[in-house]
């Protein structure tokens, strides 16, 4: 266990105190426990200082702290990384929560929005115009790190990634020095940001085109019974195989949640879902999903014309703050029989009322923007594997890591990449499956020039040698 008691070098510390806007949070000092805390609670780490910045400037004195003392550096924005990279112990942790600013030009179609933004903020600013920045799919997620990674969500397929919409980004690097990236400027850097993560330095503020969306969108689960999914899978597949950009779909096997829109008597039952996004006009996507909404003997038909914003909350409930969190991830080429029947099998299997298989369609604009492009490695994926081994507490927690591995396992014979905003902890040759062996090297080189030190590696760390 660590204890947080790093001696600070106290003059280094006394200079970032008199330059600094936001707050500097030290073990024992108030709000400390709660800074360090992050989304998934089975990680409860203690760095050894938060610089919690205010804006860019402290960003760059913060990183310079970070080369002054040696301390190693965390860098967090939504806090939501899987495997809790975003706090470290005995580290200097660079916190841009507080960094919220976020502008939007719905004339030029173009938002600037600063790193502390999560997905439900950016939706709130951009829906009153009908317009959306391309994410994912739980609003308390971070953008920042969200983009970084690449970026899936329910309008990739007629949009792409949020990479694919990014302009450019304001980047501090690895010395505390601000550069600006984009297709003309440091043109390899913007390359590296897109898909390669914090590894060439934090990013401030990003420039992202907006896309029309909604406001009102056919959307939504339908859910069969768990004794059904054989059947559901095969049909989905089925159903999918030509589906139009604008459908966006994600299987979903668990519990049924206990929320007032699900009947009692479904609360808790094993249950298999296809939960779908209309990305057009609505009239279009009920025609599009009225296959779905028939299909079989479905328990529960939440699928309908909504606000996007309240489509864009629905998984909310289910991804709570503070639960334990256990994720293992691949990607596949497509739902062939047996990887429909490892599904079912693990489905049958769902202890807990929080655990969960999210299988996300993949293609679309996503499959048409060639490889290579961007560092985002799986655009030739079929589906996504998100599998969710969790608990409300540690109560039971072991089980549910024992569940996702066996049904990751399982699935070897199919896995193709996998993306790396869903990587746990699995070491540097994992890392290197998520980019494919050209994307790694050309990776590597990017780190070599904009940070050959290595200094940000608490990461999905590419290493510069
Ligand atoms: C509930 C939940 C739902 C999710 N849904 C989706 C989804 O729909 N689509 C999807 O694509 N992904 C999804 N993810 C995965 C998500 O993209 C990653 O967890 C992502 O890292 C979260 O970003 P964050 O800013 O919250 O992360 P943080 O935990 O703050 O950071 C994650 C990593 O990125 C680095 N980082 C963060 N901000 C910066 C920055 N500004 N500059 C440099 N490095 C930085 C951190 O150092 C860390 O290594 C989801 C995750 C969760 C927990």
């Amino acid at each position: 266990m660590a204890t947080a008691e790093v001696t600070l070098d106290q003059a280094a510390l006394a200079d970032l105190e008199a330059s600094f806007r936001g707050d500097l949070v030290r073990p024992g000092d108030a709000g400390y426990d709660d800074h360090r805390r992050i989304w998934n609670g089975s990680i409860d780490r203690r760095p050894a200082l938060i610089a919690r910045c205010a804006g860019a400037a402290d960003v760059m004195s913060a990183v310079r702290l970070g080369r002054r003392t040696g301390l190693p550096v965390a860098v967090r924005s939504g806090g939501h990384s899987f495997p809790g990279l975003s706090v470290w112990d005995d580290a200097l942790l660079v916190d841009l929560g507080r960094m919220k600013g976020i502008s939007v030009d719905p004339e030029r179609r173009v938002a600037r929005v600063q790193a502390g933004v999560l997905l439900g903020e950016i939706d709130h600013e951009t829906q009153p115009f009908g317009l959306a920045v391309p994410a994912g799919i739980v609003t308390s997620t971070g953008l920042a790190g969200l983009t970084l990674g690449g970026g899936i969500g329910w309008v990739m397929r007629k949009y792409g990634l949020t990479i694919d919409n990014l302009l450019s980004v304001d980047v501090i690097t690895a010395e505390g020095e601000w550069v600006k990236a984009s297709a003309e400027e440091n043109a390899d850097l913007f390359w590296g940001v897109r898909g390669g993560g914090g590894n060439f330095g934090i990013v401030t503020e990003f420039e992202f085109r907006l896309v029309p969306v909604g406001p009102t969108v056919m959307a939504g689960p339908v859910f069969w019974e768990m004794k059904d999914a054989p059947e559901v899978l095969r049909f989905y597949r089925d159903w999918i195989a030509d589906a139009p950009d604008e459908l966006m779909t994600i299987g979903v096997l668990r519990r049924a949640p206990d929320l007032p829109v699900v009947p009692r008597e479904l609360v808790g039952r094993q249950v298999i879902a296809v939960a779908a996004c209309y990305c057009g006009a609505v009239e279009d996507g009920e025609r599009v999903l009225q296959p779905l909404k028939s299909f079989g003997s479905p328990v529960l038909d939440l699928c309908m014309p909504k606000p996007f914003l309240a489509h864009q909350a629905m998984f909310d409930p289910g991804f709570q703050a503070g639960w334990w969190y256990y994720v293992r991830s691949c990607d596949v080429a497509s739902l062939e029989d047996g990887v429909a029947d490892v599904c079912a099998e693990y489905g049958e299997r769902i202890e807990s009322p929080v655990t969960s298989l999210a299988l996300w369609q993949m293609g679309g604009a996503v499959a048409r923007v060639p490889h290579g492009e961007t560092p985002f490695a799986g655009r030739d994926a079929g589906f996504t594997f998100n599998i969710n081994g969790n608990s409300k507490t540690g109560e039971g927690f072991e089980a549910e890591r024992e569940w996702a591995r066996g049904f990751w396992d399982a699935l070897r014979p199919f896995h193709t990449s996998v993306y790396v905003n869903f990587l746990g902890e699995e070491g540097e040759e994992r890392v290197r499956q998520a980019y494919g062996a050209d994307v790694w090297d050309r990776l590597k080189a990017v780190k070599r020039r904009y940070d050959p030190d290595n200094f940000f590696r608490i990461n999905q760390n590419i290493p510069p040698g």
